[in-house]
């Protein structure tokens, strides 16, 4: 738990009151690593459903095994298995609306990370962004010179142009290094790089 944490929301309030290990350098650091609001959010409920289970009174241990967040939040069990664990929970003293009225939205979870925090979901593409979304740039590219001399052709052909049978258009992005004559398509000369020094 730091200090620094001024606000007063949901998920600081919660944390507080039942200890969560949750600070929110790591909240911030999973969150810019690529981890998901929605992943974020489940983590920290999940953490804080533990944490109250942690502290009824004779609980059984077989607490940690039952997918009580599931229960709570998704649709993922069947019916079934959603009143045997609310079931459960009740038997334990525990109120299921009560227990899901506490666990926070990712809503809650996005406010506190750009408002709370004033953070961003990813400050700084990383190399490995960068270089994806440059071979989406080309290869969009590719898929569209195909496209268009697979037509350019068609039209010949309908005109009588052409003599050409059965074409099948390929479009190779080969790239070259000047000084050091290292050559190789596009995707692996952006992977590997060249052989200069
Ligand atoms: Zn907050
Ligand atoms: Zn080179």
């Amino acid at each position: 738990m730091t200090d620094d944490a001024a606000c007063t929301c949901k998920v600081s309030r919660t944390r507080d009151e039942f200890d969560l290990e949750m600070d929110d350098d790591s909240l911030v650091a999973a969150w810019q690593d690529g981890t998901s609001v929605r992943e974020l959010t489940r983590s920290f409920n999940e953490a804080l459903i533990e944490a109250r289970l942690d502290r009824l009174d004779g609980s059984s241990t077989t607490w940690n095994r039952l997918p009580v967040y599931d229960a709570l939040k998704t649709d993922d069990l069947s019916e079934a298995d959603v009143i045997e664990i609310q079931r459960e929970l009740e038997r334990d003293g525990v109120d299921p609306d009560e227990l899901r009225s506490t666990l926070i939205s990712h809503q809650t979870m996005y406010r506190h990370l750009t408002s709370c925090l004033d953070a961003s979901a990813s400050p700084d593409p990383t190399p490995d962004e960068r270089r994806e979304k440059a071979r989406d740039t080309v290869y969009a590219l590719q898929r569209r010179t195909t496209l268009v001399t697979e037509s350019t052709i068609e039209t010949l052909q309908n005109t009588g142009t052409t003599d050409l049978g059965d074409p099948d258009v390929l479009v190779d992005i080969q790239v070259l290094c000047r000084e050091c004559g290292y050559s190789a398509d596009f995707d692996t000369a952006l992977t590997e790089g060249c052989n200069c020094p």
